[in-house]
């Protein structure tokens, strides 16, 4: 199969999709993207790499980062996480209030806002300095030691992150966050500021595809169970509200951020990113899901 043709006739096929959505300007930051930045990057297990567009510009992850703090969390304290935050699709926006007072601060998933706040606060617990201890460990999984926050991008969510304050101050209401409310939002709002480019992060994905083993090294991240788990959920609620539409479609565990980018994995196989910054109602990159459906079926490498 020639995967490079593949990735040129995807970047042809979706160059219509420009201009179709919006970019996150709720963090005034990422207003600031150009775009019509694009980016396609794919890595197999067994050590080829196809590459277009802007796959080595490095963007604003987002909430791509939060599969980096679970993975921490799980690979620190396993399955007794799971006590303080569910494993089901949430149904509703990322950063709902509504369902989390609902259910009584019990998040319904970590990577909705509410459950990856409560997973910073497992993380800011656990670890003696935890910025430099979660930079460490994304170091060590992409194999990159430069990879970074964006203090520009930290201080800017801060400037306007009234919804995540009410989420933390809802969870501490309801004896799910143990830390103050500012420590824990700063430490989440690091996370969130992590840049990466597409070559990174698919090269940092693999590692999930392969069961937990960083590809390479004798580095075991998680057990092939913990990956298994860490995998069902980016599958089930790696997209928002969307997660549904994206295995309809895509048919890939994954994860998307409000940067524009989206990464997903098959296991054993490969890993692949995408970058585009536009998106649709729900917070997902609208050329970045078309890209990853037209891959899948050019290819015919879905998990389903
Ligand atoms: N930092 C963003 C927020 O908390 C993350 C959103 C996302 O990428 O889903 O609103």
């Amino acid at each position: 199969m020639n995967y490079q043709k593949i990735l040129e006739e995807i970047t042809t096929q979706t160059n219509h999709l420009q201009e179709k959505g919006k970019i996150a300007s709720y963090i005034p930051e990422l207003a600031k993207v150009s775009r019509d930045s694009f980016g396609i990057s794919l890595h197999f297990l067994r050590g080829d790499h196809y590459w277009i567009g802007d796959a080595d510009k490095r963007f604003s992850i987002q909430s791509i980062a939060k599969v980096f703090s679970l993975s921490m969390a799980i690979g620190l304290l396993g399955e007794k996480i799971f006590q303080r935050v569910g494993v089901e699709p949430s149904g509703t926006a990322f950063n709902s209030l509504l369902q989390l007072d609902y259910e009584r601060g019990i998040p319904r998933n970590p990577f909705i806002n509410a459950g990856a706040l409560v997973i910073m606060d497992i993380l800011f617990s656990e670890l003696k300095h935890p910025k430099q201890a979660l930079l460490d460990f994304v170091r060590k999984l992409s194999g990159n030691s430069d990879i970074d926050f964006n203090q520009a991008v930290v201080t800017s969510e801060k400037s306007q992150g009234f919804r995540n304050t009410a989420l933390a101050n809802l969870l501490k209401s309801h004896r799910n966050l143990n830390n103050e409310v500012e420590e824990i939002l700063d430490f989440y709002f690091h996370l969130c500021s992590i840049e990466m480019s597409c070559n990174e992060l698919s090269h940092t994905f693999l590692g999930f595809a392969n069961h937990g083993k960083i590809p390479g090294s004798d580095e075991q991240i998680l057990s092939t169970s913990q990956t298994k788990r860490l995998n069902a959920l980016m599958q089930t609620c790696g997209f928002y509200d969307e997660a549904g539409e994206f295995s309809f479609t895509v048919g890939l565990p994954g994860k998307s951020g409000v940067g524009g980018g989206i990464v997903a994995v098959y296991p054993e196989k490969f890993s692949i990113s995408v970058w585009s910054p536009e998106l649709n109602e729900k917070g997902n990159s609208i050329r970045g899901m078309k890209t990853l459906e037209l891959f899948t079926t050019k290819s015919k490498l879905s998990v389903f």
